[in-house]
């Protein structure tokens, strides 16, 4: 295995702070996007769909954001896409309720391929702390002459925390000259997905390792650049195992049962029974509060049900899933 050259930096932007901890909400607003980035890391599911996700739940309302966030405990957001400013309104609406809902001091960052012009700056003064532009590839080049730097120089005088947010590409380096006007880089590590997977073969990318997606040679084409104090490399390692894993834990232990065992990994295990014959009436000798009936099957410590599955009828599985009746990851019988 290769040793891995470059480290994590502390220097990097309060929205990252908050992301290290797991602790931001992702609402993703809308799949629109009216670029067509050949390494686009969105999934088939997301890309061009005009759905709003909190974390990983559809929502429909602001409302509905805010009850996940109030189940992770965030203390902040970070509002993506697709192309979140292709619906500005919407963008207004969830985070005006977010600040509403959590106050001034939950952190609200907004990534965008746009380069926002003052008007649009002007709308989201006081809703969005900090502002992450990612211009087209095809531009790093002369970026300088661009409306993002334009756009970056008119944020920061308003008040917003201001820096680009860019995948590790070989010509990655060519965005030093972008620093002085900005107040940090961040490099995400190429990663590996369901729709770029195309444009990766055609440009002979491979695989890093078997465990991640993240893309071999990456790190490499980022190193020189992330020297510099205003520049953060986000591993893909780093968001599976440490972000996603922390925003887990945090769901977790807001919303696992009594009986529900909290993994490492921020996911819960318990036990299911399917009752047949006498079962029910064991089910109902147990203490109140340590099951749940859910009609078709009864949810237990999967202690207990080990304990008890040789003299019971009905099928009896360990079940590991995503905390907050989230995703099966697997189920085992017994
Ligand atoms: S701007 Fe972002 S969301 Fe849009 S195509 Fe490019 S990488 Fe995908």
């Amino acid at each position: 295995m290769k040793t891995r050259k470059v480290s994590i930096q502390d220097n990097i932007s309060k929205g990252c702070r908050i992301c290290k901890k797991g602790a931001k909400m992702v609402l993703f607003i809308t799949g629109v996007c009216h670029r067509t980035c050949w390494y686009c890391p969105l999934s088939v599911e997301r890309k061009g769909t005009d759905r709003t996700y909190a974390n990983e739940r559809v929502v429909d309302s602001p409302e509905q954001a805010i009850e996940v966030a109030h189940r992770m405990s965030a203390l902040g957001t970070g509002v993506t896409g697709g192309e979140p400013l292709a619906r500005p309104d919407r963008v207004i609406s969830y985070c005006s309720r977010l600040k509403e809902e959590f106050g001034p001091e939950h952190h609200i960052h907004l990534y965008t391929s746009t380069a926002p012009d003052h008007e649009m700056l002007q709308s989201l003064v006081g809703i969005i702390d900090e502002i992450r532009l990612h211009p087209p590839m095809e531009i790093w080049d002369q970026v300088l002459t661009s409306d993002y730097v334009t756009s970056a120089v008119d944020a920061k005088k308003m008040g917003f925390d201001i820096g680009f947010e860019v995948p590790a590409l070989p010509e990655v380096d060519v965005l030093t000259q972008v620093l002085p006007f900005i107040d940090f880089l961040n490099i995400n590590e190429l990663e590996w997905g369901d729709h770029n997977a195309d444009g990766m073969r055609q440009r002979n990318y491979l695989l890093e390792d078997g465990l991640h997606n993240a893309i071999e040679g990456a790190r490499e084409w980022a190193a020189r650049i992330s020297k510099e104090d205003k520049v953060h490399f986000c591993s893909s390692s780093f968001k599976d195992s440490v972000q996603l894993r922390k925003r887990l834990i945090r769901v977790a232990r807001n919303t696992a049962r009594s009986f529900d065992h909290v993994t490492r990994d921020g996911t819960i295990m318990y036990g299911s029974l399917v009752p047949q014959k006498n079962d029910r009436n064991w089910v109902q000798g147990l203490t109140p509060g340590s099951y749940e009936d859910m009609g078709d099957h009864v949810e237990l410590s999967m202690r207990e049900l080990r304990s008890n599955a040789q003299t019971l009828s009905g099928d009896s599985s360990i079940i590991e899933r995503y905390p907050d009746r989230g995703i099966i990851v697997e189920v085992t019988p017994l």
